[in-house]
């Protein structure tokens, strides 16, 4: 039997870390004719550095976080060639892996790319929070990118 890969979800926190999940989302999108659908939770609850910095009320900083999103997805994207790909940009509003797992079971989403570090990026840590839950709790198969800085070296 072969299975479909008809919508592919790319979650990110927009980290340079999450940009290592960028070139294999797009050529799979590519080579199946795939949707790509660019994800972002935004966490009132969490350290979100950009809220952090904000002062005003989480409301106040979604609606100004929706009207740059797009903006923040092209940044994100920039380097690859998305022109012959259909983009579904996303925000979302909630726990991150909540949502995101959420949002893949909800469309019917065949395949999740994403960072196995994001913003965070403790080098100690084999996958960072958000990935760890949504490989554990995903109905899809998650296709997880290593940065090169958290290359595993192996004992001597
Ligand atoms: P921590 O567990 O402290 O958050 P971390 O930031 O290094 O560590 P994660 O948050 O798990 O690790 O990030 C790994 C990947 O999870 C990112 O590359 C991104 O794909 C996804 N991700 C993280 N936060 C979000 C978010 N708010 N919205 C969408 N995707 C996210
Ligand atoms: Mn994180």
């Amino acid at each position: 039997m072969k299975h479909k890969v008809d919508k592919i979800l790319l979650p990110t926190d927009f980290s340079e870390h999450a940009k290592f999940a960028v070139p294999w989302a797009v050529d799979l999108a590519i080579r199946y004719g795939a949707e790509l659908h660019v994800l972002h939770v935004f966490d009132e609850n969490a350290m979100d550095p950009l809220f952090f910095t904000y002062g005003g009320s989480a409301e106040e900083y979604f609606n100004n976080v929706r009207d740059g999103f797009r903006k923040e997805v092209d940044n994100y994207l920039e380097g690859a060639d998305i022109s012959g790909i259909t983009l579904v940009p996303v925000l979302a509003n909630g726990n991150p892996f909540v949502e995101i797992v959420k949002y893949a079971k909800k469309h019917g989403v065949d395949i999740i790319v994403m960072g196995t570090h994001g913003r965070t990026g403790m080098a100690h840590m084999l996958l960072g929070s958000i990935t760890e839950k949504v490989v554990r709790k995903a109905h899809c198969p998650v296709l997880t990118v290593r940065s090169p800085e958290f290359e595993f070296v192996p004992p001597a």
